[in-house]
């Protein structure tokens, strides 16, 4: 699909100089602030076509001119328009590049019918917290640790009170996991999260409505059982296919996630050196007479 073919990007009012899009095919949320001297967007769109009419878009809304972009993870819908944005400066976890240009990385390109050499890598890498001045709103990009990928920023435009949190947060569906997920650090990225909320920030996740800092906690804390369940599984030698249906426990969201997020947990503690132990019973073979 060439530019010229994207649907227009409607830009939906958050606060003042905060704007939310959703775009197809992934329903994903990506955010424009709006300072008196520049303007920022957070996360790409899925193509470099769909980028291009993101960063096209900007024009609609404001006069301000587009100097940044921050990419809030490396998964396709988020980061696979970074191609659109060469000459603006492109912000992303210090991972992002190594992830984008992966194996794993430029399969997910193939599959998506993209060229893995026109992806892009971003220009501005960052490891822990950056902040860029748009002029009277100003935006906070930080990295809490591993959560829903290895490298996750979430923006926090503090004057708005408005926290793009990314795949960190998913509201309508549960929250995505895959190989590079950290169930066990997921709910302290969570409360880092929370950290930056007042009482009235909106919340955007990277899919789904906009939320408060009450569905971080009540997200974070169905994350929080995943990992505390499996540990509290494995010390009682249970071994990953009988977790679920352990009789004792209940887990939350559906049982297709359930199931995948304990599969996640399981390799974390194998890779810690945490496995089922084997219990035998002290029964010995008596020797015949
Ligand atoms: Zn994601």
């Amino acid at each position: 699909m060439s530019p010229a073919d994207q649907p227009p990007v409607a830009w939906r009012p958050v606060r003042d100089g905060v704007y939310v899009t959703t775009l197809a095919p992934a329903s994903v949320n990506c955010g424009l602030v709006v300072g008196t001297e520049s303007a920022l967007l957070v996360d790409t769109g899925s193509s470099p076509e769909q980028g291009a009419a993101l960063r096209d878009s900007v024009g609609t809304v404001t006069k301000a001119p587009l100097r940044h972009v921050v990419v809030t993870h490396h998964h396709w819908d988020h980061a696979f328009g970074l191609a659109a944005f060469g000459d603006v400066e492109s912000i992303g976890h210090e991972s992002l590049a190594a992830s984008l240009s992966s194996e794993d990385g430029r399969t997910t390109a193939i599959e998506h019918g993209l060229d893995p050499d026109r992806i892009g890598v971003p220009s501005a890498p960052v490891s822990i917290i950056a902040a860029r001045d748009l002029g009277g709103l100003h935006v906070e990009i930080g990295h809490f640790g591993p959560g829903h990928t290895g490298g996750d920023l979430a923006v926090l435009v503090p004057e708005a009170r408005v926290l793009f949190a990314g795949d960190l947060v998913e509201q309508g569906d549960p929250p995505q996991v895959d190989e590079t997920t950290s169930m066990r650090n997921w709910p302290r990225v969570m409360e880092s999260l929370l950290t930056l909320c007042k009482p009235d920030t909106i919340v955007v996740p990277g899919h789904g409505d906009s939320v408060d800092a009450h569905f971080i906690s009540w997200e974070g804390t169905g994350l929080d059982a995943i990992y505390g369940q499996c540990e509290w599984l494995v010390g009682q030698g249970v071994a990953e296919e009988d977790a679920y249906d352990h009789p004792e426990l209940q887990w939350p969201w559906d049982e297709t996630w359930a199931r995948r997020a304990i599969g996640r947990a399981y390799a974390e503690l194998a890779a810690a050196g945490v496995t089922p132990s084997v219990r035998t019973l002290p029964i010995q073979a008596v020797p015949r007479a």
